[in-house]
C-alpha cells in the first residue's frame, strides 16, 4: 500500500480514538478489571461452609476442635491427590494461602537448607531463580523481598523456553527453582506440554538442591467442557533420577472462599518429612474445622468437579465477553493480540511495543482502573512494555463489558499516537 495512504489511514484512526476517549473520559466511569478474585455470587456457591452440618469429628473419630494433626484432614487431602497429583500420603492440607506456603518454603530453605543442598540458601552467596514471563507478580514480590534474583525466561504456547532453562540451570549453580503456573497460567493461560514438563523433570541442575516450584493454583479451573490435563511433574522428577525436585502448590481460593480456603503443599517424601521437621516447630496443626467444612461442601473428587463447573458457568461468559469485544474493536486493525484461555483466572492482552503503559494510563484516565503495566514481570519491569493482564472475574457482566470497550478504545489511541510519533 501507498505508505502516504496509510499515514493518512493511521492518523484518521488516531482522531477518532482521540474523539471516542474524550467521550469515555466525559462519561466518567468508574470499572475495574484488575482484580484476580472471584464474584461475590462464586463466594455464594460455598455458603455451606458457614453451617457446621454436624459435629467436629474426622472420619477417625478425631475431635477437629482441639490441636493436632500437623499434616491436615486425610480424607480432605484424598479428594485433591488426584487432581493436584500428589498422593494423598505426600499431600499437606495446610492454612488459608498457598502463597503463604511458598514464601514458607523458601524461607525454611534459607534457614535450614533443604534435603541434597550442601549448605543453608541462606549461606550462598548468591541466589537466583528462572521467572518465565508475563508471570505472577506475587511470586516476584517473594523474590524480591528474600533478596532472590529473577531471571527472566520467555513463555512460549507450551510452556517456558525449554532451551533457555536447560542451559541456564545446567551451567548456573546459583539458580535454586524456577516459578511454574503449568496449567491455565497467570495471565497467559498456557498449559504446559507433556514434552515441558518431561524436560524440567529430567533436566541436570547445577545446584544439587535446585526445585521446581509448581504453582497449581489453576488445577481444576476449567472455562470450557475440556478439562485438561497434564504430566505427573512428581511422577516424572522420581522417573528420571531428581524424586525431590518438586514442590507442587495449590489452594481451593478459587474453588471455595478466597479469603478462607484451604491450602496444599505436595512432595517427595524426604521432602514432607523436611516440611513437618520445619512446620512442627511453628504450628501445633492447622484449621481442622475449616478443612472438615470443605469435606462436606465438596464430598469427594466428583464434588469438587461439579462445583468447578458452577463456577465456569458464572465467569465463562465475562472471558467470552473480554473475546468478543476486543475482535470487533481490534480484531482487523493489528494493534493487538490477546490469549484465548480455556481456564484459569486472566487474560493477556499485548499492545504494541512501548504502549502498555500508556494504554494502562489512558485506561485511567476514563476510570478504568487495570494492573499496572509491567506487574506481569519481575521488579515490575516489562522490557518489551506491551503486556496488559485483564481480570474478568470479579466484576459484573455488563461492567465487564463496558470497561473492556473502553479499554479496546484506549490501545486505539495509545496505539496510533505511538505509530504517528
Ligand atoms: N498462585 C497463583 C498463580 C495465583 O494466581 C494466585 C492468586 O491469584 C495465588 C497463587 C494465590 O493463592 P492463595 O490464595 O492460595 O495464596
Amino acid at each position: 500500500t501507498d505508505p502516504a495512504s496509510s499515514i493518512e489511514e493511521l492518523t484518521a484512526q488516531r482522531d477518532q480514538a482521540r474523539k471516542d476517549h474524550a467521550d469515555l473520559v466525559a462519561r466518567g466511569l468508574k470499572l475495574d478489571l484488575t482484580r484476580g478474585k472471584p464474584s461475590p455470587k462464586q463466594l455464594d456457591l460455598s455458603d455451606a461452609l458457614l453451617d457446621m452440618g454436624g459435629p467436629a469429628v474426622g472420619a477417625d473419630g478425631t475431635d477437629l476442635r482441639n490441636y493436632g494433626g500437623l499434616a491436615g484432614l486425610p480424607e480432605l487431602r484424598e479428594i485433591f491427590s488426584s487432581s493436584l497429583q500428589v498422593p494423598t500420603e505426600q499431600l499437606l492440607a495446610a492454612g488459608n494461602s498457598s502463597l503463604e506456603l511458598m514464601h514458607d518454603a523458601i524461607a525454611f530453605a534459607m534457614l535450614h537448607g533443604l534435603p541434597g543442598g550442601e549448605r543453608r540458601w541462606a549461606d550462598e552467596p548468591e541466589i537466583a531463580f528462572l521467572c518465565p514471563v508475563p508471570g505472577y507478580d506475587r511470586h516476584f514480590g517473594v523474590c524480591e523481598k528474600l533478596g532472590i534474583e529473577m531471571i527472566n525466561v520467555p513463555m512460549t504456547p507450551e510452556g517456558p523456553d525449554m532451551d533457555t532453562v536447560e542451559r541456564l540451570v545446567a551451567e548456573d549453580s546459583r539458580i535454586k527453582g524456577i516459578w511454574c503456573v503449568p496449567k491455565y497460567s497467570n495471565p497467559d493461560g498456557t498449559i504446559y506440554s507433556d514434552e515441558t514438563v518431561r524436560r524440567l523433570a529430567a533436566m541436570p541442575s547445577a545446584a544439587p538442591d535446585f526445585r521446581v516450584f509448581w504453582d497449581n493454583a489453576y488445577a481444576v479451573h476449567h472455562l470450557t467442557e475440556t478439562e485438561h490435563e497434564i504430566a505427573d511433574l512428581l511422577a516424572l522428577c522420581a522417573e528420571h533420577g531428581n524424586p525431590d525436585r518438586a514442590f507442587v502448590f495449590g489452594s481451593t481460593s478459587k474453588i471455595t472462599y478466597a479469603g478462607a480456603g484451604v491450602s496444599f503443599f505436595g512432595s517427595s517424601q524426604a521432602n514432607i518429612d523436611w516440611w513437618l521437621a520445619a512446620t512442627s516447630k511453628r504450628s501445633i496443626g492447622p484449621n481442622k474445622v475449616n478443612q472438615l467444612q470443605h469435606v462436606r461442601l465438596l464430598r469427594d473428587a466428583e464434588g469438587l468437579r461439579e462445583q468447578m463447573r458452577k463456577h465456569a458457568a458464572l465467569i465463562r461468559p465475562k472471558f467470552e465477553a473480554v473475546d468478543k469485544i476486543l475482535g470487533s474493536e481490534l480484531g482487523d486493525t493489528g494493534l493487538a493480540s490477546w490469549s484465548k484461555p480455556e481456564g484459569g483466572y486472566f487474560i493477556n492482552l499485548e499492545v504494541p511495543e512501548g504502549c502498555a503503559k500508556a494504554v494502562v494510563a489512558k485506561a485511567k484516565e476514563a476510570g478504568i482502573a487495570m494492573t499496572p503495566a509491567g506487574a506481569t514481570h519481575p521488579y515490575g519491569e516489562d522490557p518489551t512494555d506491551s503486556v496488559i493482564r485483564i481480570a474478568p472475574t470479579y466484576p459484573e457482566l455488563p461492567d465487564v463489558e463496558a470497561a473492556t470497550q473502553a479499554l479496546a478504545t484506549c490501545v486505539r489511541l495509545a496505539a496510533t499516537e505511538k505509530l504517528l510519533a
